[in-house]
């Protein structure tokens, strides 16, 4: 049994084995510092997993402002201080002009289920279209419209009656693949126009900017400029939920729906943001938040906290002064194509996906039939943690490695997760 058999039972007696561990004998990690983990043992790791830290692990400008922050002031953000104005005027600055409003919340799930309330606000209707196979967030809302059976296995049942579904628009498997993927808008459009005349238009439609479920697909070109057109034509709102893909992760942009070419009216971040500390934002425009105001209010008692604006004040100077955006499609680049030599040589690899660090490599079976590789993707995981990898599966078919480290991973790193990659497939 592993050393810390205790208190792993301890553990899942306090959580009543409700909150998973990553391993059935997980590393019991003590510390990190960059793109590295150390555990107890003393063993060190890469993490090609932590798409939270995008930093890295134990930033000393992040644990210096935090440490200053605190001794010298914590309190609600109902208090009046300058830090909580300064972030929310970077958000604004990072985004399109007309994104001019910000709500500090304290996580993902906080921040899609304002979102979408925002835009039940604004519209004065419910019905709302989410993507299948999509994760958004555990709370009342975000459960609704998180479609994935891996992330939410209660979700065919507890969808409420509000909640419509399209087509996931993965163009690897699914209905359309290849080229044939652009089908995919047209159908989500048409959806929306349908559920229109049959009286209940949406108030919004709901997506992830890059399909990050499923193991980070991109969207097929012209996908939501075709879906966001189509909600806009009948009155509803287009929520992006960038709080995976933001933040500069795809290497490309800073914002995933910039890959897209669109403007969405509501914008959702979290993770990235505080670099692991609890922090999201909604940033929306002015004449939908004061719809929102006019029938109701909005407080968070930590959300922009000031510890919390300079957590988020001191990750968006780090992402620029080291370039992390740069890094990130650099090191991307670079380790897709390390993957991709590997598969050349090993047919167990359907396909890479992605973009800059946050990139899929997709297990299969068979490649014409795509069969998916699920046991044998849980026993490459194992295996790469014995070789000092920590990594996991995501998608509905658990058969896709999800890659996802610090942003400051270097390609010698990068090297280092394709060779030990290498020799578990030989
Ligand atoms: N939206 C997306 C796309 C997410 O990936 C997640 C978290 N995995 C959430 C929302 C919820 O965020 P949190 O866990 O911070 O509540």
């Amino acid at each position: 049994p592993p050393a810390d058999q205790d208190l792993l039972d301890r553990r899942d007696r306090a959580f009543a084995g409700v909150q998973e561990h990553y391993y059935d004998e997980p590393p019991r990690i003590e510390r990190g510092w960059r793109h590295h983990l150390v555990d107890t043992q003393g063993r060190g790791y890469l993490d090609m997993l932590n798409n939270v830290t995008v930093l890295g692990h134990g930033h000393p400008a992040l644990s210096d402002a935090v440490h200053r922050q605190w001794r010298r002031l914590n309190t609600n953000s109902r208090f009046h201080y300058g830090s909580v104005v300064e972030l929310s005027e970077r958000l604004t600055a990072l985004l399109p002009a007309e994104l001019d409003t910000v709500f500090l919340v304290n996580s993902g799930s906080e921040a899609v289920d304002l979102a979408l309330r925002l835009a039940w606000a604004a519209t004065g209707r419910q019905d709302t279209v989410a993507v299948e196979e999509a994760y958004h967030g555990w709370t009342y809302a975000g459960d609704a419209v998180s479609t994935s059976v891996a992330d939410n296995p209660n979700a065919l049942s507890s969808r409420p009656g509000w909640v419509h579904t399209v087509a996931a628009p993965n163009s690897y498997r699914g209905r359309h693949r290849g080229a044939e993927a652009a089908r995919y808008g047209p159908e989500a459009a048409a959806r929306i126009t349908e559920l229109a005349a049959q009286g209940r238009p949406p108030a919004a439609f709901l997506c992830e900017p890059f399909y990050g479920n499923a193991g980070g697909i991109p969207l097929p070109d012209g996908y939501l400029r075709e879906v966001y057109e189509a909600t806009r034509a009948v009155g509803g709102l287009c929520i992006a939920d960038e709080v995976q893909v933001g933040y500069g992760r795809l290497g490309t942009h800073f914002w995933g729906f910039e890959q897209q070419g669109v403007i969405p009216d509501v914008v959702t971040v979290a993770k990235a943001m505080g670099n692991g500390h609890p922090l999201g934002a909604v940033i929306t425009r002015r004449e939908i938040a004061d719809a929102y105001r006019s029938q109701g209010y909005f407080f968070s008692s930590a959300g922009g906290s000031p510890v919390s604006s300079v957590v988020g004040l001191t990750v968006l100077d780090v992402l620029r002064d080291e370039r992390l955006q740069d890094n990130a499609l650099a090191v991307g680049d670079h380790l897709r194509g390390r993957l991709e030599e590997l598969a050349a040589r090993h047919p167990l690899i359907g396909a890479v996906h992605g973009s800059g660090l946050y990139l899929g490599v997709e297990f299969v079976r068979d490649r014409e039939s795509k069969e998916p590789a699920t046991e044998e993707t849980a026993a490459i995981c194992d295996r790469l943690r014995e070789l000092g990898v920590i990594v996991q599966p995501t998608s509905d078919r658990q058969c896709v490695l999800k890659i996802k480290p610090p942003l400051c991973l270097t390609r010698r790193s990068a090297d280092v997760f394709a060779a030990a990659l290498d020799d578990v497939l030989t």
